[in-house]
């Protein structure tokens, strides 16, 4: 489906993550997770800048040249509407000009002013 959401929930884009894109918070630490994905592969930087706690925020967030291909959750635990602290794990595959490759992470979510936020991962060998 040509409108489909980059994050693979099949679900249209408008449906999906577009929301998120366009400030509605993310309920739940797993969708920000699917949101922030799909703004790598859309490269709206803004979006991953916004949802990238302060504390461990890069100062200079840029395009990069790589080409997201597909997302594949792998866990999650807490994260939910009601809680403030979440962990999800995703393989997420990508292209480069030196080929294909894949990012297994374990990332850490936690809410500020409601929002959340992602702090930082842990890369897994796959
Ligand atoms: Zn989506």
């Amino acid at each position: 489906v040509a409108d489909s959401c980059p994050c693979g929930s099949g679900n249209p884009y408008a449906d999906c993550c577009g929301p998120f894109h366009d400030g509605l918070p993310a309920p739940t630490a797993l969708l920000l997770m699917r949101a922030r994905y799909s703004a790598y592969a859309l490269g709206r930087a803004d979006y991953v800048r916004r949802t990238w706690h302060p504390s461990t925020r890069p100062p200079d967030l840029r395009p990069d040249d790589v080409t997201w291909r597909r997302l594949q959750i792998v866990d999650t635990a807490r994260g939910e509407a009601d809680e403030t602290e979440g962990v999800v794990e995703f393989r997420a595959s990508y292209r480069t000009a030196e080929g294909a490759g894949l990012l297994h992470e374990r990332s850490r979510f936690t809410r500020i002013a409601g929002e959340w936020a992602y702090v930082d991962g842990e890369l897994l060998a796959d």
